[in-house]
């Protein structure tokens, strides 16, 4: 997602925004003057948090407690709070946003002071009225601005609080009617509280020594997923994963008995699996035992859950080019709308993916307060992404998001092996990253194109550096304007309602004006929970787990992508796969093979010929089985035509339709 610095909304950036709105904050009558923070720390008085922990998503009530040190507070001073930021996270990128002037409703925050015969104000820094997404960065009291800052703030307007007296923050206060305040979006490790004071009255906060800590836990589990390799061979033992999630896609870690059984293929493996989760999964071995599709379900009858593999291709060797499955488009606590730091550990075991990039948003710092990616923590991102890299078992990828405004759009930013350039998008353009990025080292990706108000111009193009395209992620699609559509951006519900932008910015767009890029899906998950089921994997052809495989096939553009589901599909022309410049005399033979996570509903080869305005469904197959293969010669064909297939399942997964996308082929006349 974009920061809030879009020229549309007629706001020079991030900070001036924050600012602006700080110093409104329009709660009391009489707002208190704007703090001012002290470095250092004070010892004067201290704070608990009570619970300490709460359960990820659920509401509850949280009280900080404040005990007033031997200075006192005089009046005019006071307390400043703040939770972590993961606990005013919600949904998908949103914020849940506090507030302290309706009783009544979520995520209301009350004080109370223990002192009779004092005054005092409390409000929500920053607030502002019916806004339940926040999208705007707030100042945090340790100078960071970003989206998920919420700070409390009592203000004591008439008498002295004295030595042992209390200040108490009530988060989630219920008497006036509110369901409470709801827990962190993810769990989470032990977080500080943050709490500042101010005793003198001048203004002037400093954060005290010892802060509370807070956690937010797991809830239930709800949700199996088990996950397959792609590919395997007879006689070979496989490993396959199971991971439990509570309602907020959280790893629950408890003892499991699981019962395995066979869906489709040949395989042995023990009936019976009784383990504890290691690295919030369970992992258990199968052998196939001849050529055909694997797919084992899982039960666990104690929960009443249960999930099938996704389909692993039984062949008598492995493929040149076997089939990785990667999320490299999603965003963590670097990122100043993001929040999480499991993400490559939740990639690599709870979701099963081969390979992963983390890609915070590069932003540029302003007065000196950090709100995404800047040079110094993408050291720090860096870093993770060299700690996590283990090929041949899971590869990591070096980049970062650059969200350009029009013409050019947000993009991802590759790199083959170690970092390349690293820049801010405020400052630097597209253009002049790619005269910058040397050929072959460096890869541009760019997403959710179609999605108002962002947009790009194709005109601005490098086929060295774009050679791949994000069609879906958890924004919705970006394959062709259709704004009814089930997996537009208006039905996405990312953060708020979206709209598609009546524009030529879609992949079919691309293609049509000669772009030769392939397609991916990517999450674009801020959650620190990548990999998701319904919100975009990209599909590569590698010939082996490394970096530089997976790199240079993504360069080669051997990929497509799917909604999330490990579908594999397969497209030829004449012989020559999906990703394809091929060169055809006449007639050219067109084939589909796809092997599908639920049953195929439906499979479409989409072509696209110079005399035509659009893309258009050449040939459609309803195979209502779970296996598909299918042949079909374009006896219409003309040279230059562009083919691609898509495909859909006939079960949603998680309510979103699953889908895949094939790359698509170019033809040329034979010479
Ligand atoms: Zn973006
Ligand atoms: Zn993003």
């Amino acid at each position: 997602m974009s920061c809030f610095r879009r020229h549309s909304f007629g706001l020079p950036g991030c900070i001036a925004a924050a600012a602006l709105f700080f110093s409104i904050a329009s709660a009391p009558a009489d707002p208190p003057p704007r703090p001012v923070m002290i470095p250092g720390v004070t010892s004067s008085g201290r704070a608990t948090v009570s619970p300490a922990q709460g359960i990820s998503g659920e509401f509850g009530a949280w009280t900080v407690k404040f005990t007033v040190g031997k200075e006192g507070i005089e009046t005019g001073g006071g307390i400043r709070v703040q939770l972590p930021d993961s606990w005013h996270s919600g949904p998908r990128n949103s914020a849940n946003s506090l507030q302290s002037r309706d009783p009544a409703k979520p995520h209301y925050v009350q004080a109370r002071v223990s002192r009779s015969g004092v005054k005092f104000a409390h409000l929500v820094e920053s607030e502002r009225s019916n806004e339940e997404l926040i999208k705007h960065p707030k100042l945090s009291l340790d100078g960071r601005n970003e989206r998920y800052v919420f700070v409390v703030r009592v203000h004591l307007t008439e008498g002295r609080l004295q030595a042992g007296d209390t200040i108490s923050v009530i988060y989630g206060e219920r008497s006036g009617g509110s369901p409470g305040m709801l827990a962190a979006a993810i769990a989470t490790d032990q977080e500080p509280v943050l709490v500042a004071v101010d005793t003198t009255g001048k203004n002037t906060f400093q954060r005290i020594k010892k802060e509370p800590q807070i956690q937010s836990l797991a809830g239930e589990p709800v949700e199996m997923l088990v996950h397959a390799p792609s590919q395997a061979v007879p006689g070979r033992p496989v490993q396959m994963l199971v991971a439990l999630l509570d309602a907020q896609y959280n790893p629950v870690m408890r003892p499991v008995k699981l019962r395995l059984s066979l869906v489709t293929g040949n395989g042995s493996f023990s009936a019976k699996v009784n383990a504890r989760p290691r690295n919030g999964r369970i992992q258990f071995s199968v052998t196939p035992r001849s050529v055909g599709v694997l797919r084992v379900k899982v039960e666990a009858p104690d929960l009443k859950l249960s999930a099938v593999s996704n389909p692993t291709d039984v062949t008598k060797a492995l493929p040149e080019r076997k089939l990785y499955w990667g999320d490299i488009h999603s965003h963590a606590r670097l990122s100043w709308d993001g929040v999480g730091d499991r993400s490559f550990e939740y990639a690599r075991h709870i979701t099963g993916l081969d390979f992963y990039a983390l890609t915070d948003h590069s932003i540029e710092p302003t007065g000196g307060t950090t709100r995404g990616l800047s040079k110094e923590t993408w050291a720090e991102s860096v870093a993770l992404t060299e700690k996590f890299h283990d090929p041949p078992h899971f590869v990591t990828i070096h980049g970062y998001e650059a969200s350009f405004d029009r013409p050019y759009g947000h993009h991802n930013v590759y790199f083959r092996d170690r970092p390349g350039p690293f820049i801010y998008p405020e400052r630097t353009s597209l253009d002049e990253l790619w005269q910058m990025a040397a050929a072959g080292e460096v890869l541009t990706i760019p997403h959710h194109t179609g999605k108002f108000p962002g947009g790009i111009d194709f005109e601005h193009h490098h086929p060295d550096f774009r050679r791949n395209f994000e069609i879906y992620s958890g924004h919705g699609s970006s394959e062709v304007y259709a704004p009814g559509q089930p997996l537009s951006f208006e039905r996405s519900n990312f953060t708020q309602p979206s709209r598609s932008l009546p524009a030529p910015t879609f992949a079919q767009d691309a293609w049509k004006k000669g772009l030769l890029v392939s397609t991916i899906a990517a999450s674009d998950d801020h959650r620190g929970q990548p990999g998701q089921p319904h919100f975009g994997l990209a599909a590569v052809r590698a010939p082996t787990l490394t970096r530089n495989d997976v790199f240079q096939s993504l360069h080669d553009r051997h990929t497509y992508g799917t909604t999330g589901a490990k579908v594999i599909l397969e497209f030829s022309l004449n012989g020559s796969p999906m990703g394809s410049s091929v060169q055809v005399d006449s007639a050219p033979l067109l084939k589909v093979r796809a092997l599908g996570s639920g049953v195929i509903e439906r499979v479409q080869i989409l072509k696209w010929q110079k005399s035509a305005e659009k893309f258009a469904v050449l040939h459609s197959w309803h195979p209502d089985a779970l296996d598909f293969e299918g042949e079909y010669r374009d006896e219409a064909f003309t040279a230059g035509a562009i083919y691609y297939v898509r495909l859909r399942q006939k079960e949603p997964i998680r309510d979103h339709l699953v889908k895949a996308w094939s790359s698509p082929i170019w033809t040329e006349k034979k010479h």
